[in-house]
């Protein structure tokens, strides 16, 4: 049998060609499953167009590529590239936000001996029990998807007879997806980040300690689709720059996730001394933590941020009782975004660990923090208490100050250098 299986839709653009190539197995190409983003209705290109600018991001440096929207599904090709090379643009799309599956697939002409000869190709090193799982895009397509399966499995079967069918949780599953143009056939997937294009929620600034929470903090809002900026406040001059090697790690960890990344760095150490002068004893960590609260304030200003993020936790120290987490929402009018608020610290560990951010934050540095903690911190910081130390430091003035020393670094995963 070697019908044409779509008379009805001719190959329509030199982009689209199919090819089996020299070696009889098509083209090896990435096919992406979208999440949320096909939900979107009317806004759905500015969705996707977002996507792709991001994919274009992540894929820097890969060489040429080539990016097809279809209807829920992504699919980007390397022409001429090497398989490996399409396997690291496959492993870098994981890491894209917005996308749930990424596939390494062999797209093959819409043509039955060439969809079978391929998939008995994926088949042949593969042992045990096996399923076909059909479908197609194209609803003209002229066999149904149970046609496609029927006809697939017993070829597989007659041309690898050690191979067994088992429809429910087969050891290898031969996925085969009829498109307008071609047919994609693949066996495995790799499962992407999900959630929303990072851009589309608008944009943030990170609080960036060298710990284990508030880089899990801006994953999940990366994930939800803000483009972040981070923040890390050093102790120097009394602290070594250790802290700063750290944020800088990090940031470049999260890089991977959107893309042209900025850290801001600012010297905290005199601030926190000043405040220790002033007498506040007790409050030195929550009054300290304000005055960070203020200062990102100010710089999200110059940024166009329009929220900040921290790592808090509830109870997870002292500082993050439900009172003094009122006495920090009270020193900002920007709203503070928490997304770890209800997590157990075995879990933003588990978390930490999984996006590559664990080895790095547990690390030891002198965090700034813990610098001139006093022996007992208060747990229910009053919030005039507060207002009073800061008239007499005249805060808003200093975190004007501290905001106008910033230093920019731009860690970037692929080693790229533009401005984002
Ligand atoms: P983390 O693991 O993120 O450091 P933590 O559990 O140690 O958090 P704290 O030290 O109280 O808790 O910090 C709470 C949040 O305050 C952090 O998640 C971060 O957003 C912010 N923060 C703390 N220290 C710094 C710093 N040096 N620079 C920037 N932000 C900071
Ligand atoms: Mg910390």
């Amino acid at each position: 049998m070697s019908a044409s299986l779509d008379s009805a839709a001719p190959h329509t653009s030199a982009d689209v060609a199919v090819e089996t190539g020299p070696d009889g197995l098509g083209e090896l190409c990435v096919l992406m499953k979208l999440g949320e983003i096909v939900l979107k209705g009317s806004n759905r290109h500015l969705f996707e167009r977002r996507l792709q600018n991001n994919i274009r991001t992540a894929a820097k440096g890969l060489g040429e590529m080539k990016i097809s929207q279809r209807k829920g599904v992504i699919m980007l090709r390397m022409p001429g590239a090497s398989d490996l090379e399409v396997a690291e643009l496959g492993e870098r799309m994981c890491n894209v936000m917005g996308i749930v599956w990424v596939h390494l697939v062999r797209r093959v002409p819409k043509d039955v001996d060439a969809v079978t000869a391929v998939s008995l190709r994926a088949m042949a090193e593969r042992t045990g029990t096996f399923a076909v799982r059909a479908r197609r895009r194209d609803k003209r397509f002229p066999l149904s998807s149970f046609e496609i399966a029927t006809h697939l499995g017993s070829a597989v079967r007659e041309a690898h007879p050690h191979l067994t069918v088992r429809l429910k949780k087969p050891d290898n599953t031969l996925f085969v997806e009829v498109d307008k143009d071609e047919v994609f056939v693949f066996t495995d997937g790799m499962p992407g980040q999900g959630g929303l294009p990072a851009g589309m929620s608008g944009r943030a600034l990170v609080l960036m300690s060298g710990g284990i929470d508030s880089p899990v903090a801006a994953h999940r809002m990366i994930r939800r689709g803000l483009r972040v900026d981070f923040l890390h406040f050093s102790g120097m001059p009394f602290t070594g720059p250790e802290s700063i090697y750290k944020a800088y790690s990090l940031v470049r960890q999260l890089d991977r996730f959107q893309g042209n990344s900025r850290l801001y760095v600012i010297p905290f150490g005199k601030a926190q001394q000043q405040i220790k002068n002033s007498g506040v004893e007790r409050l030195q960590i929550v009054a300290q933590r304000r005055l960070m609260l203020k200062t990102a304030e100010a710089l999200a200003d110059t940024l166009g941020g329009a929220a900040l993020v921290t790592g808090d936790a509830l109870g997870q120290v002292s500082s993050q009782t439900l009172t003094n987490i009122t006495a920090l929402d009270d020193s900002v009018d920007l709203p503070i975004l928490r997304p770890l608020i209800g997590m157990d610290k075995t879990e933003i560990m588990d978390q930490a660990r999984k996006i590559g951010t664990l080895a790095i934050s547990e690390l030891p540095d002198e965090d700034c923090c813990t610098m001139l903690t006093p022996r007992q911190v208060e747990t229910a910081a009053k919030i005039e208490d507060l207002r009073q130390i800061e008239k007499r430091l005249d805060a808003a003035e200093l975190a004007e100050h501290l905001a106008s020393t910033v230093q920019l670094h731009r860690p970037s995963y692929f080693g790229s250098e533009e401005t984002g």
